[in-house]
């Protein structure tokens, strides 16, 4: 069971650090598909490790891929350390992009990111990135156990702490029940897991890295009702105490954030909290009064403007 973490016992730190950081790259690059081509400025410092937890904050923020196509226009909004935040709007609405922007996978054509209270081109990549962590809409797996497909978050982590974080992600039991256990073989070659179940691995994943900072970019794709329902309360559960972003589809999800940011053709159109956005009576009520269903609806609170 544990033959694939014993050699890594024996490589230096320094190896495992140049994999955990490869760990980070692994599950943006899986948010982003595409590689960056941004690299540190010369005297770039490390963002140091804030213990108390790190305002993420984008300030009048314009970003296009390309010239004539702008994508992002003025984007500002700011989640406090410790604090969640939906971004909510249509589809190609620069929602991801705004997770791109957090990576530095690209630089904004105007304004500033703020991360801890730095401007992100000031601090070198690998440091931006070590108190993030990220639950993609489709993760890919590793040809190799699932445990080796968990423990790849932290390398260092017990086997003890790898099964907890499963559990935490309410997919140790249905580990438990495949033909090996944790040391079956998933992914391509392997036994092919449902987008739930990856998804579910993405977060073990993400329970075993306890990052600061989580930028979620929910799944579109049609899970089953009660995975999703595992899957949301799983997510919620690790966002708390966290700065977390969510890129919501569900306006359950959002509904349950600190904070939601209505984004449209790539500017903020409205923001505040879910009653106080009801309440606006604007986008976001309609948009809630359009998709939200019976069961979205019953396990939100619904606060008494919108009654
Ligand atoms: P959302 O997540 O809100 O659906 P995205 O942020 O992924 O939207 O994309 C916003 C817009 O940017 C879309 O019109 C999309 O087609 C475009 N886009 C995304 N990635 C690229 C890229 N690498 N090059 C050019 N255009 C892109
Ligand atoms: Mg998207």
């Amino acid at each position: 069971l544990f033959q694939l973490s014993m050699p890594l016992n024996f490589l230096g730190s320094v190896y495992r650090e140049t994999k955990q950081s490869l760990v980070d790259m692994g599950a943006m690059f899986a948010l982003l598909k595409e590689r960056t081509r941004i690299v540190d400025k010369p005297g770039a410092v490390n963002l140091p490790l804030l213990p108390r937890g790190y305002d993420v904050e984008l300030q009048n923020v314009s970003f296009a891929y390309r010239p004539d196509q702008p994508i992002l226009q003025g984007v500002s909004l700011r989640v406090p350390a410790g604090t969640s935040c939906a971004v909510v709007g249509t589809s190609g609405s620069g929602k991801s992009t705004i997770l791109r922007l957090l990576f530095r996978f690209y630089d904004a054509d105007s304004g500033s990111i703020r991360v801890g209270g730095y401007d992100i081109r000031d601090v070198t990549q690998r440091s931006l990135r070590a108190p993030m962590g990220a639950v993609p809409q489709d993760m890919p797996l590793f040809n190799d156990t699932i445990y080796y497909n968990i423990v790849y978050g932290r390398l260092s982590a017990t086997p003890e702490e790898v099964f907890q974080a499963a559990r935490q992600a309410a997919i140790h039991d249905q580990i438990m029940a495949m033909p090996d256990g944790y040391d079956t073989v998933v992914g391509e070659r392997g036994l092919k897991l449902s987008g739930g179940e990856k998804q579910r691995v993405a977060l073990a994943r993400a329970f075993l890295k306890a990052p600061k900072i989580l930028l979620c970019d929910e799944a579109t794709s049609a899970l089953d009702t009660s995975t999703e329902k595992d899957i949301l309360q799983a997510l919620q559960s690790l966002a708390k105490g966290r700065t977390s972003l969510f890129v919501a589809h569900r306006l359950s999800t959002a509904a349950q954030c600190d904070q939601i940011v209505v984004l449209e053709q790539g500017r903020v159109v409205e923001s505040g909290s879910h009653s106080q956005l009801l309440a606006r009576n604007g986008k976001y009520a309609q948009l809630w009064s359009r998709q939200a269903t019976v069961d979205d609806i019953a396990e939100a609170p619904i606060p008494a403007a919108a009654r």
